[in-house]
């Protein structure tokens, strides 16, 4: 049946007239670009390029595609080795204007911060080693004493990241046992941290009080019972809930544990130990504040507005952060040597906060003003406009960018952005290409354009942006 059928007959011609991967190999063996490529990779990129072009064939309806002649599959091989071999994880420029950007790596280490990293990576270190007394330490010293000192707390610990310091707090502090939590702090935070599953997982059980708008002092007192462990707040890292509102400050809420003997623990989500406030920014509780009110255990990510690398960092009173560094969970979640060091690194800068605002990148994008970034934007529209291409129309505009990472939801920084319009290629198009560009590119569009927001740009990217779009330009 089959067989009769005209098309799929021209189908099955046209498949066989596909170069073997041996003559692919064959063709391509002149081109010096690819002397002492391992052949294992050359027949990996063949293989591609040949099925790439067998997809592209049965795709097509009715099947009109040829293949191209050899030479041209020959290129197309080139181009595959070059692809495979360039890093998987790598720089791209991030013109979107979201600071804290989750998908694109979340915070820039400082200089200082990857200083300690190269140490930490090339040589041994006292990781698990007390010096004086020749013997095995702990892995936390390296930062303990620092973030007490910055956040004023009685003790502190590290572990990989802030969904781990919530899941090993509740895990110590509450399994088996209730958690009492207002409703409006349910939060999701994305990528499938949402309270209750964290909770469900450490094996604590939920004990909702309040509604979603509304909770008072009397919501949690009632719930206090036999079985409860905790008393839990999440501060609203990623919304915002206004008019009709009432929570219950974390003081009080310290209060009301002290009456029953119960500890208070806050997830503060990200965490900032300097008042943005002070900047011009909007206000995010610090972990100091949250210390000083009494909160007997805090946790908070290293790698959103702290600026770190990724971590999560928990304080608190001494007898419930040791009971959680014994818990056997924390092998599981332990932070590596190269985080630590870039921890200590980054929490070093806050001894002068001053110093943490100019070096540390994070803060250094938030806190940039406005007057800073303008001659940046004007200078690359300049840039862009001297390409000398008549479709092109590169402007300054006065637009927002987002602190991101779940932080400051309500924030918007005004900020100079070079909108970018190219006539007949629509923005959707544009922004494609410069995401395809080597490094790639990310901007956003706004209102039809193609938008390069200055402040998370960093100086070094703005020739690549140029070429990028150079490129694309002669692309047509
Ligand atoms: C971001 C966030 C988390 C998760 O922190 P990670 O460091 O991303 O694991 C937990 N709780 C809150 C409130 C957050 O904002």
């Amino acid at each position: 049946m089959m067989d009769a059928d005209p098309l799929a007959n021209e189908l099955q011609q046209r498949l066989r007239r596909l170069p073997a991967v041996d003559r692919l190999l064959e063709a391509a063996r002149g081109n010096p670009e690819l002397d002492g490529t391992p052949p294992a990779l050359l027949t990996r990129a063949a293989r591609e390029v040949v099925e790439a072009e067998r997809r592209r064939i049965l795709s097509a309806a009715p099947p009109d595609a040829e293949p191209p002649p050899i030479a041209v599959f020959a290129r197309r091989l080139a181009d595959a080795v070059r692809r495979l071999r360039r890093p998987n994880l790598r720089r791209v420029v991030n013109a979107t204007g979201v600071v804290i950007h989750t998908n694109l790596g979340r915070s820039l280490l400082a200089r200082e911060a990857l200083e300690r990293v190269r140490e930490a990576a090339l040589h041994y270190t006292n990781l698990e080693y007390d010096l004086e007394r020749g013997k095995r330490g702990s892995r936390y010293t390296a930062v303990r004493d620092l973030v007490c000192e910055i956040t004023g707390a009685e003790d502190a610990m590290v572990v990989n990241n802030n969904a781990g310091a919530v899941l090993i707090s509740l895990e110590t502090l509450a399994r088996g046992r209730e958690v009492v939590v207002s409703r409006g702090d349910l939060v999701e935070i994305g990528g499938s941290f949402r309270i209750p599953e964290v909770m469900a997982k450490s094996g604590a059980r939920l004990r909702e009080v309040g509604t979603t708008n509304r909770t008072h002092l009397r919501d949690y007192e009632g719930a206090i019972g036999a079985e409860t462990a905790l008393l839990l707040k999440v501060h609203w890292s990623n919304y915002s809930i206004v008019g009709f509102t009432a929570q219950v400050p974390l003081a009080e809420l310290v209060r009301l544990g002290r009456r029953h003997g119960l500890p208070v623990m806050e997830d503060l989500g990200s965490g900032t130990f300097i008042d943005f406030s002070r900047y011009g920014l909007l206000k995010e509780p610090t972990v100091q504040e949250s210390v000083a009110a009494g909160a007997d255990v805090v946790t908070f990510s290293g790698d959103k507005l702290l600026g770190g690398p990724q971590a999560g960092i928990i304080v608190g009173r001494a007898e419930l952060i040791a009971a959680i560094r014994k818990n056997p969970l924390n092998r599981a979640l332990r932070i590596d040597k190269l985080t630590l060091a870039a921890l200590e690194g980054t929490l070093r800068l806050y001894r002068d906060e001053a110093q943490a605002v100019r070096e540390i990148p994070t803060l250094r994008q938030l806190t940039q003003p406005e007057d800073a970034l303008r001659p940046r934007a004007e200078a690359l529209a300049q840039r862009l406009a001297s390409l000398g291409d008549p479709r092109l129309e590169a402007t300054v505009a006065r637009r927002s960018s987002k602190a991101g990472g779940g932080s400051l939801p309500l924030l918007d920084l005004p900020s100079p952005c070079v909108q970018v319009r190219l006539r007949g290629v629509s923005a959707r198009r544009v922004e494609t290409a410069l995401r395809r560009a080597e490094p790639p590119v990310i901007a956003r569009i706004e209102e039809e354009a193609v938008i390069f927001d200055l402040r998370t740009v960093l100086p070094e990217d703005e020739d690549p942006i140029v070429a990028a779009v150079a490129r694309i330009l002669e692309e047509g």
